[in-house]
C-alpha cells in the first residue's frame, strides 16, 4: 500500500492537502523532518500515516493528555492500533499498556514528555523497534516559545539512551527563525527535510474593532450569530468569569475555560462546546491547544493578545472546516498596558537567573510591539500578519476589515510635525494621553500642574479629535517617527523624523466608514462526525 492509498484506507480522504505529501514520503526516505504548518493544516496525518505504513513503533510526544485521549481515540476507530502513556492512566492501566506494547500490539503510542526519562519507560523503549519519534507542538522545546515546556528539553537525552536512532518528525504552527533553529538544535534533527506551509487561510475574514464599549461590540456579533459556535479569548480569568456570566444572563449558552477551575470542570466545558452543547466557549489562552472543533464560526478577542503568534494559533482555530469564519479582534489601547503587565510578571516562578528573564521579557516587549502595530494600522490586516511570518502576499486581500473600509488618504506632514514638536518641546516624558491634551488644549489638572498651557505647543491642533491626533501617533509610533517606552508608562518620545522632512506629503488613511456588516455567510454544513461520540 502506498501514501495515499493508506490515506485512503485509514482517514478516509482523497487527497493530501498542501505538504502533506512532501513530509511523509521524506519520512519514509528515513529523513529527519521538520514541518511547519498553521493550525488546522493537518498535521496528524503526517505522521500517523507513515507510522502506520513503517515497521516498528511510532512515539508521539504530545504536551496535552487531553489531546492524546482524542488523538488515540480516533486512530483506534479507525483501526490503527495506538494507545497512550500519560499520569491519566492508573499503575494498573499503564502495565496493561505496557504488555500489550510490549508486544506490538500498537502501532502508535503517545507519551508525556514527563515520561520519557522515567526508568520503566526508557527500558521498554530501548528493547524495543522504535522507527520514529514524532514531536508534537515542537516549538514546546523553544524558551523563545510562548509555550515552553522544561521537560520538552528531555527529549534529547532520551533519543541518545536509544540502541538505533529512530528517524525524528517534528511539527508545529510557530515560525519565526529563533524557535525553528531551537527545534533542530535541541531536538538533534539531523539535516531535516523541512516544509513551511502557506499561513494564508482564505476562509477566515479578520478584522480589528475599537468599540467604546467591548461587550456591547461582543452582544451585537453574538446577537446576529445566533447558534454559531464561536471562542471569546480574554486576556485573564477575571475577564472570562464576567464575560461569561454576562453572556449567560442576556440569554447566550456561554461556557468557560481557564487554568484556574479543575481539570473536571476544564474537561466538562470543553465537552460541552465541543459536542455543541454550549455554542460559546469564553476562554483564556489555556484553552485551545489540540482542540478539533471543525465548525467554529467565529474567535472573538476581547482583548489584544501578547503577540501575533498567539493571535493567528488563536484566530487560527476558526473556520478548520474550510468554511467562511470570522476572526475579530476588539483593541482597546488599555489592553497594551495589561499585556506588559503580564510580561513583568513573566517567568518569576521558572528556574532562571535575573539576566535570561530580562532577555525573555523584551523579547516579549518586542513581540507585543508587532500584536500592537496589526490592531493600529490601516494596511490589510492579512498582509501584515502573513508578512509578520515570513510570506509575500499582496498589499489587498479584499476580505478584512481594513481593505473593507473605506479610507480617504490625507496628507497629514503638517500636523505630525506638531506632534513631534509638543512632544519635543514637552521634555519627552509624556504618554499619548497627555501629549493629545496638550496639542488640544485641555484645561485638566494634571495639564495645569506641569505649567504645560504654557507650552509652546498648546492648543495648536485645537481643532482635531482625540481619534485623529491618536490615528496619528499610532501611525508615527509605525513608521518609526516615534518611539513609545516598553514600560508600564509607555512615554512617546521622537525617533527618526526625517521622512517628515522631505519634499513630499506625508500620507495616512483616514478611515471614512468601517464597515461592520461582515460580508454574508454561506450556509455551514454541520459535520455530522461530531455527534458520534
Ligand atoms: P493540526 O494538527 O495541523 O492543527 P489536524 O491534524 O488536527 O491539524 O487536522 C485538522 C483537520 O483536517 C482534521 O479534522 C483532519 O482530519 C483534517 N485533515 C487532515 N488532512 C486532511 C486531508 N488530506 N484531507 C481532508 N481532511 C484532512
Ligand atoms: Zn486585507
Amino acid at each position: 500500500m502506498n501514501e495515499i492509498e493508506t490515506l485512503k484506507k485509514y482517514f478516509g480522504y482523497d487527497a493530501f492537502r498542501e505538504g502533506q505529501k512532501e513530509l511523509i514520503t521524506n519520512i519514509l526516505q528515513g529523513k529527519d523532518v521538520l514541518g511547519i504548518m498553521p493550525t488546522g493544516a493537518g498535521k496528524s496525518i503526517c505522521y500517523q500515516v507513515p507510522a502506520a505504513m513503517m515497521e516498528g513503533i511510532t512515539l508521539v510526544i504530545s504536551p496535552l493528555i487531553s489531546l492524546m485521549k482524542d488523538q488515540v481515540g480516533t486512530l483506534n476507530e479507525n483501526g490503527i492500533r495506538a494507545a497512550f502513556f500519560n499520569s491519566s492512566l492508573t499503575f494498573a492501566q499503564y502495565q496493561k499498556a505496557l504488555q500489550l506494547a510490549k508486544q506490538y500490539t500498537y502501532k502508535i503510542i503517545y507519551v508525556a514528555p514527563e515520561r520519557l526519562l522515567n526508568d520503566e519507560f526508557l527500558a521498554f523503549a530501548k528493547q524495543m523497534n522504535i522507527a520514529m519519534v514524532c514531536v508534537d507542538e515542537a516549538h514546546c522545546v523553544s524558551q523563545w516559545g510562548q509555550d515552553f515546556r522544561p521537560h520538552y528539553l528531555q527529549i534529547q537525552s532520551f533519543l541518545k539512551q536509544l540502541p538505533k536512532r529512530p528517524i525524528v518528525s517534528a511539527f508545529t504552527a510557530t515560525a519565526t527563525s529563533e524557535v525553528k533553529a531551537d527545534i533542530i538544535r535541541l531536538l538533534d534533527m539531523k539535516q531535516p527535510f523541512e516544509i513551511t506551509t502557506g499561513f494564508d487561510r482564505k476562509n477566515l475574514y479578520f478584522a480589528v474593532e475599537k468599540p467604546k464599549d467591548k461587550y456591547q461590540a461582543l452582544l451585537s456579533y453574538v446577537k446576529e450569530n445566533k447558534n454559531q459556535s464561536g471562542i471569546v479569548y480574554c486576556l485573564t480569568r477575571k475577564s472570562v468569569e464576567e464575560v461569561c456570566e454576562r453572556l449567560n444572563k442576556d440569554g447566550f449558552q456561554a461556557t468557560r475555560y481557564h487554568a484556574g477551575l479543575s481539570e473536571s470542570e476544564r474537561s466538562k466545558n470543553q465537552d460541552d462546546f465541543q459536542y455543541d452543547r454550549k455554542t460559546i466557549m469564553v476562554a483564556t489562552n489555556a484553552f485551545g491547544m489540540g482542540i478539533d472543533k471543525s465548525n467554529v464560526r467565529y474567535v472573538m478577542h476581547y482583548h489584544m493578545p501578547k503577540n501575533m503568534e498567539s493571535y493567528y494559533q488563536e484566530a487560527g482555530r476558526a473556520g478548520r472546516d474550510g468554511e467562511r469564519a470570522d476572526c475579530i479582534l476588539l483593541y482597546g489601547a488599555k489592553d497594551v498596558h495589561t499585556n506588559l503587565f503580564l510580561i513583568e510578571q513573566s517567568h518569576m516562578q521558572e528556574d532562571m537567573d535575573e539576566d535570561m528573564r530580562a532577555k525573555l521579557q523584551a523579547k516579549e516587549k518586542e513581540r507585543l510591539k508587532s500584536m500592537t502595530f496589526y490592531c493600529t494600522i490601516s494596511g490589510c490586516l492579512r498582509h501584515y500578519m502573513l508578512k509578520y511570518f515570513g510570506e509575500q502576499s499582496e498589499g489587498y486581500c479584499g476580505n478584512c476589515s481594513n481593505c473593507l473600509s473605506q479610507y480617504e488618504e490625507q496628507d497629514i506632514k503638517q500636523d505630525a510635525l506638531q506632534v513631534v514638536a509638543c512632544i519635543k518641546s514637552s521634555g519627552e516624558r509624556f504618554g499619548r494621553t497627555m501629549i493629545t491634551d496638550i496639542l488640544r488644549g485641555s484645561a485638566n489638572a494634571k495639564i495645569k500642574s506641569y505649567h504645560l498651557d504654557h507650552n509652546e505647543s498648546y492648543g495648536l491642533l485645537k481643532k482635531h479629535s482625540k481619534a485623529y491626533i491618536y490615528q496619528m501617533m499610532d501611525d508615527l509610533l509605525y513608521q518609526g517617527v516615534l518611539k513609545q517606552s516598553q514600560d508600564g508608562y509607555a512615554i512617546i518620545s521622537v525617533g527618526d523624523d526625517s521622512i517628515l522632512h522631505q519634499d513630499r506629503p506625508y500620507l495616512m488613511k483616514i478611515m471614512k466608514e468601517q464597515k461592520h456588516s461582515i460580508p454574508k455567510k454561506q450556509e455551514t454544513i454541520v459535520d455530522q462526525t461530531l455527534f458520534e461520540s
